[in-house]
């Protein structure tokens, strides 16, 4: 974990420091060596949900430091019990990061939970995943809405040979991030966007196609810190509008989309 109580203060650790887990109570102790990045531990191993936070890598770590320090870590109460999130914004959307495999329960069990959340996927983590990616992206998508110039939504029809399977039935959107720890002068043309994956919308139970939306990385934390929730319910308004007059044959509603205020007609 990142931050501890110290004299009742959140504080990131120094060395020889001691502190008291915000989620247990229990003693932890400031580890500062040279190798790992600098984090509380528990002096003695607990069950504690603060736990995974030890184990986070760089590319967790640089994700979260994005975000200011007072939306990092947030401990959530859900029926009396403590959770502890990566980010949750000063509106109330929490953002998980995901580098390492989850189980589908704990995935399950963090989305019922939180509701209002975004999963942030580290998708470099497996060899063929971006690879993958970028082969079967374009004969399994078609474009949808134009929302902007760069910011684009698109229909996939297969989303399993596009994406890990595991991320594909999430009942919040699932960002993925290509660049993983690469500098960002060095993306490819791919890797300059992140990509939404958006929970299924099914006007019909037949339908087997997901929306997917992409926006510019720069565009990423104006949007979420910003007008996240409106620009995402409209988002998702739209989608049903359109499928539906899709599905009787009715002409295409025009949509319109505010986004920084500004308001932008569909290519319908
Ligand atoms: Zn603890």
């Amino acid at each position: 974990m990142k931050f501890a109580l110290v004299n009742n203060e959140r504080c990131e650790p120094t060395p020889k420091a001691k502190g008291i887990c915000p989620v247990c109570n229990e003693v932890v102790i400031a580890k500062c060596g040279k190798l790992k990045a600098h984090h509380w531990a528990h002096k003695i191993k607990q069950n504690c949900r603060n736990d995974r936070w030890e184990t986070e890598g760089e590319w967790h770590r640089n994700w979260k430091n994005r975000f200011p320090i007072e939306c990092q870590e947030k401990i959530i109460l859900i029926n009396g019990e403590k959770n502890i999130a990566d980010v949750q914004t000063d509106k109330g959307l929490v953002i998980e990061f995901q580098h390492s495999h989850l189980t589908p329960e704990e995935q399950k069990a963090r989305e019922n939970a939180y509701k209002d959340m975004i999963w942030v996927v580290d998708g470099t983590r497996l060899t063929y995943d971006f690879p993958r990616f970028q082969k079967n992206i374009k004969h399994n998508s078609v474009l949808f809405l134009k929302i902007r110039k760069n910011i684009k939504l698109f229909c996939v029809y297969f989303c399993d040979e596009v994406f890990p399977k595991n991320w594909t039935n999430c009942t919040v959107p699932v960002v993925f991030d290509f660049l993983g720890l690469e500098d960002e002068e060095k993306a490819n043309v791919f890797q300059r966007y992140l990509y939404f994956l958006l929970p299924r919308t099914k006007v019909k139970e037949s339908d087997t196609s997901t929306f997917l939306l992409y926006l510019p990385r720069k565009d990423f934390l104006p949007l979420i810190n910003s007008d996240w929730e409106s620009f995402y319910t409209e988002l998702i308004s739209s989608i049903i509008k359109i499928q539906k007059a899709k599905r009787e044959n009715a002409p295409q509603p025009v949509v319109y989309y505010g986004y920084r205020r500004r308001l932008r007609r569909s290519i319908f």
